[in-house]
């Protein structure tokens, strides 16, 4: 049984300041603020290069701005884990799957509202009322498991998120509220993405013009690098360590899911973190990881997970239909790359891929 989490790369990596200790706010040519912490199973890089327009620092009561900067943005994912953690038995979200009858704060709300939306949008491949076989495959303690035929169907009848958007509406009028009998909800494949844009406005509203959010997989930069070029993203290579190839953007979301990030084997299968809902069972579709390319992190994030689950055929469709408003790099299992024709002039395949090996859509 093997678990791996994915580090996508910035590239260059430029030199870091220790725990975000300058004595002011960065302004062009000084050291960039850098912040680092374990937090939603994952390791976030938070790395500032320059603000302007900040808030003077008297208002920070002689604290270094740059600290109180990060210190804010680190409580800003504190709190979003402690209101929507699966594991958390004082989250909201805990709360709920337990069957108990809570209030659900706003901020959660519009969260789940927003979610369910995304569900909707993806036809039901995404679908926060997964959990139940989430939990029932193993993936949420490690304790690995093939479960029966009837196991899932009967887990399947509690999932269908249809069922939370009246509960979700009610909760904006309602002192607590209790989730449909049966069911639970799992955040998991829209957190990250989500998490990412709120501690954007947070960076941009203390008039921050660059930097780079890094949430194991989940990358969101501002603006440019503080030369005025794009950043070049390193996109994880589902295969092995190094990266499968480069895409430089300024102001975007670039999001990574598949099945090689955290999964277990048995008897020589693969099975994977990502469920399909229309089986019960984890995505098994020759998708090995899709990069989702867009201007929002969450929606970036849910799209990443819904991709793999749709398979090639059906996210070219989808791409289409939804009038090309992100841009994919979909990975194989035949060691090809699916690219939409948006990214032609951005993107860069690593070596080892060959030339053959990229396909581009239109
Ligand atoms: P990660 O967050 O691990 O980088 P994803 O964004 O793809 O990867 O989210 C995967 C997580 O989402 C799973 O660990 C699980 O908690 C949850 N999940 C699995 N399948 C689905 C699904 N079909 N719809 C919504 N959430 C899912
Ligand atoms: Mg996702």
């Amino acid at each position: 049984m093997k678990r791996f989490a994915v580090l996508l790369l910035i590239i260059p990596v430029f030199a870091m300041s220790a725990a975000g200790c300058v004595k002011k706010y960065p302004d062009v040519g000084q050291a960039p603020l850098h912040r680092s912490f374990f937090a939603m199973d994952t390791i976030m890089e938070l790395t500032i290069y320059e603000s302007r327009n900040a808030d003077s620092p008297e208002s920070y009561d002689g604290d270094d701005p740059g600290k109180v900067m990060m210190d804010e943005a680190q409580k800003i994912i504190c709190d979003l884990e402690g209101r929507i953690s699966v594991t958390d038995p004082e989250s909201v979200i805990h709360k709920l799957n337990s069957g108990m009858e809570v209030p659900i704060d706003e901020a959660t709300r519009k969260l789940l509202s927003r979610a369910v939306g995304m569900c909707e949008l993806t036809g039901g491949n995404l679908d926060i009322s997964i959990y139940p076989l989430v939990r029932l495959w193993g993936f949420t303690t490690g304790e690995y498991r093939i479960p029966s035929s009837d196991q899932i169907r009967e887990a399947l009848e509690n999932v269908g998120y249809e069922a939370l958007t009246e509960m979700i509406a009610s909760a904006a009028v309602q002192d607590a509220s209790v989730l449909p009998d049966g069911m639970q909800i799992d955040l998991g494949a829209v957190a990250k993405g989500y998490a990412a844009e709120k501690l954007k406005s947070h960076f941009v509203s203390k008039g921050v013009k660059s930097g780079v959010i890094s949430l194991g997989g989940n990358i969101l930069v501002i603006g440019k690098k503080p030369d005025g070029s794009k950043w070049r993203i390193a996109i994880a290579d589902p295969y092995g360590d190094g990266f499968a190839g480069t895409v430089s953007v300024f102001d975007r979301s670039v999001v990574t899911s598949g099945v090689y990030e955290r999964y277990f084997e048995d008897n020589g299968r693969r099975y994977s973190h990502i469920i399909d809902p229309s089986t019960g069972c984890p995505v098994d579709n020759k998708v090995m990881s899709v990069t989702v390319i867009g201007d929002d992190g969450m929606y970036c994030d849910a799209l990443s997970t819904a991709l793999t689950i749709m398979g090639e055929d059906a996210a070219a469709d989808y791409w289409r239909l939804r009038g090309r408003d992100f841009e994919f790099i979909l990975i194989n299992s035949d060691h090809k790359m699916i690219v939409t024709g948006g990214l032609k002039d951005i993107f860069k395949a690593d070596d080892k891929y060959g030339p053959d090996a990229v396909r581009y859509i239109e």
